[in-house]
């Protein structure tokens, strides 16, 4: 952005009355729906108290019924505050219990070996933490796994009996309070000299909705939704602030792209609609495409500056587009997994990289049809990934995987993934500033 463009837009904020300050105390709080994901693969063969065929008042906890030896993974950031190593027969066996945030705990029980975090380890969303066996009380190989609030069993609002559940996909249950109280300081990892090198921006936002667009500074434009409000992080007068844009937004995903304008516009999906947000002189308006989603949303920008995005509606990946004055929809009849992100690399309509059965994969458009492939590369569960255009006709990828930031691109013809050397825990977005640097990948966490 022009640096008289950049400074009207920040009078424009000023003229909203909007002012700096952190996320401290800012109001709760949505339910947070599915925020934590499935620790096991497997069938769920009894829920809390038994299942209608066979009641067992005293069960506590969700047993699903998978292979011996296959992962078991953290349902969500916290720390081990119980770590029991018990090869016998009675209770839970080689066990974990993990503190989250907002008093929720999760159990792991009769694990196959040791568990393989330590006590008071803290673990992100995804990390594998086990095995399953039938170690303790258990007649055969299954995860016995027990979901509280504030020492409530509440695991039944998310599971039925007989339900198949997949490691790594989404809890479908509410979990109030539990990303939208926690507080998170956003980080950026960029190559300094020769190295990558992580370094707090001092900034921190109470959730982990947020993305990031180049607008021109020279470094990213982190806008997130929190506490009810869009905010603004940016760097203003060489350093980073983070400005409340006075727009109310209660969003569950959100994408960010610069289209030429002053400020940036915005595809977010607020209570199960689409919303298309932007900037003008006269401030932050926010309208609705049309469009009902729960999904996840990641747009891009055509080469004609018109805006598309690619949502994640239940596994599915759909194409959104403009055209007539009214926004349009449509299935691309391609599975996409939880992590996800559109690119625009050419064409008519974007590419998208994701995560699916464990590896990272590529689904573009033909003229006729839409295309997946795998690029062969194995991702870690419960990774987070960003996907940019550096030119070079492939996308680039960075996950942050178990705590630890990679890059993925084409080298010498083939897909390559690289450590960066760098932690990432948390949800990440990443720039491209041009000039043939690395980008800047923001992680809040
Ligand atoms: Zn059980």
């Amino acid at each position: 952005m022009h640096p008289r463009v950049r400074r009207r837009f920040m009078e424009t904020l000023a003229v909203l009355g909007i002012i700096a300050t952190t996320l401290f105390g800012a109001s709760p709080a949505r339910a947070d729906y599915a925020a934590m994901m499935q620790p096991a693969s497997g069938r769920v063969t009894y829920v809390v108290g038994g299942c209608p065929s066979d009641p067992r008042p005293t069960h506590m906890g969700i047993d699903i019924a998978g292979p011996g030896g296959a992962p078991i993974v953290a349902a969500y950031d916290g720390v081990v505050t119980t770590r029991v190593v018990n090869f016998g027969t009675s209770g839970y066996g080689n066990h974990v219990l993990i503190t989250h945030a907002s008093g929720y705990t999760t159990l792991y029980a009769h694990m196959q070996q040791a568990p393989a975090v330590v006590l008071n380890q803290f673990v992100t969303k995804g990390q594998t933490i086990g095995l399953i066996g039938h170690t303790g009380n258990s007649f055969g190989d299954h995860l016995h796994f027990e979901l509280k609030r504030n020492g409530a069993n509440i695991a039944n609002q998310g599971y039925s009996c007989g339900q198949t559940v997949t490691r790594g996909h989404a809890i479908a249950m509410d979990f109030p309070g539990l990303q939208s109280n926690a507080t998170r300081t956003i980080h950026e990892t960029a190559v300094h000299g020769v190295a990558w090198k992580r370094m707090s921006t001092g900034q921190q936002i109470s959730s982990s909705v947020f993305t990031t667009v180049n607008m021109g500074t020279g470094w990213g434009d982190i806008l997130s939704s929190s506490g009810g409000y869009l905010w603004h992080t940016l760097v203003s007068g060489g350093r980073w602030v983070t400005l409340n844009s006075g727009l109310s937004l209660n969003a569950t995903s959100m994408s960010a792209v610069n289209v030429g304008q002053a400020s940036p516009q915005i595809l977010a999906v607020e209570d199960g609609r689409l919303m298309h947000i932007w900037g003008d002189s006269n401030g932050w308006h926010k309208g609705w495409t049309g469009i009902h989603t729960t999904g996840k949303v990641s747009a891009v920008v055509m080469a004609n500056n018109s805006i598309q995005a690619m949502i994640n509606q239940g596994g599915t990946l759909y194409q959104v587009w403009t055209g007539g004055g009214a926004w349009h929809i449509a299935s691309s009849g391609q599975p996409v997994g939880d992590a996800f992100e559109a690119v625009y690399m050419g064409g008519s309509a974007p590419q998208v990289m994701t995560v699916l059965n464990g590896q990272l994969h590529q689904i573009w458009a033909t003229s006729t049809e839409w295309v997946t492939m795998s690029t062969g590369i194995v991702i870690a569960p419960g990774a987070s990934l960003t996907a940019l255009n550096m030119g070079g006709g492939w996308p680039q990828v960075f996950t942050a995987e178990a705590g630890n930031l990679y890059q993925t691109a084409v080298m010498n013809g083939s897909w390559t993934r690289m450590a960066t050397g760098t932690q990432a825990s948390g949800p990440i977005d990443a720039v491209y500033l041009g000039g043939g640097e690395q980008p800047r990948v923001y992680a809040a966490e």
